[in-house]
């Protein structure tokens, strides 16, 4: 049987995290916890989680900590992530969620954090070109669209430019990606579990850098323990 794994993938906007989860999710057989996918469903359903959601997300702006613990909580607690673990994607984005996040997934740590690097003029050469399916957040550029006429090749839904993609909101993440999101590194390096890789070049090669490392993780682990 294909062991499971519980890794969270940091990474500024445009740096394939999306892409590569999906990827990572089904090589290692486990659930992909995007909180941005999570979030986008919940406006799109209009609960009141999403309209309060909304606005935020479109400026660029961070939602507060406690309600996205409070659904990723939910989430990384039920049968299948208990059992198999999950790849995180979009949270932790501060020092509050990854320490929520520990205390929630006690007594089972997180085997590793992959933090996706890309240069930032590259990221946003990415971003200006990004389209993604409004039903199930595939991923698509406008260099490599779907087969027709921006429609999912997964799903049959309609591929848009995201609203937040503007340049504006694009640059105000980037700006809280800095300021809150790249601590992270220094907490999860500290907790010996943080490894960088390199996320330029083509798709196939970064998954394979990734696997690499997590393969090599577990080596390592089984050798000493
Ligand atoms: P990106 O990585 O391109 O910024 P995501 O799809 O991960 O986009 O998230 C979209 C938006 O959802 C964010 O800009 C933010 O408003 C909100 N969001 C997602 N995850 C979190 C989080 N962990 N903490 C706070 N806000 C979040």
């Amino acid at each position: 049987m294909v062991p499971g794994v519980r890794l969270v993938v940091l990474g500024k906007q445009g740096a394939g995290k999306g892409t590569q989860c999906v990827r990572l999710s089904h090589h290692y057989v486990v659930p992909h916890v995007s909180t941005g996918d999570m979030l986008r469903g919940e406006v799109k359903s209009r609960t009141p989680l999403g309209l309060r959601a909304r606005s935020a997300m479109d400026r660029g702006e961070l939602l507060p900590d406690d309600l996205i613990m409070e659904m990723v909580g939910r989430r990384v607690t039920e049968g299948d992530t208990r059992a198999r673990g999950f790849i995180l994607d979009g949270c932790p984005r501060t020092i509050a969620q990854a320490k929520e996040l520990e205390r929630l997934l006690d007594p089972d740590p997180l085997d590793l954090v992959i933090d996706l690097e890309v240069p930032t003029p590259q990221v946003l050469k990415r971003l200006a070109s990004r389209r993604v399916c409004v039903d199930c957040g595939s991923n698509y550029s406008v260099p490599s669209p779907p087969l027709t006429n921006w429609t999912c090749d997964v799903c049959g839904g309609e591929v848009i430019q995201r609203e937040d993609d503007t340049e504006e909101a694009i640059q105000r993440r980037l700006d809280l990606y800095e300021a809150e999101t790249a601590p992270l590194v220094k907490l999860y390096t500290e907790r010996d579990l943080l490894v960088t890789i390199n996320g330029t070049g083509s798709p196939d090669a970064v998954t394979r850098r990734v696997v690499g490392a997590i393969d090599n993780k577990r080596q390592m682990m089984r050798r000493e323990g």
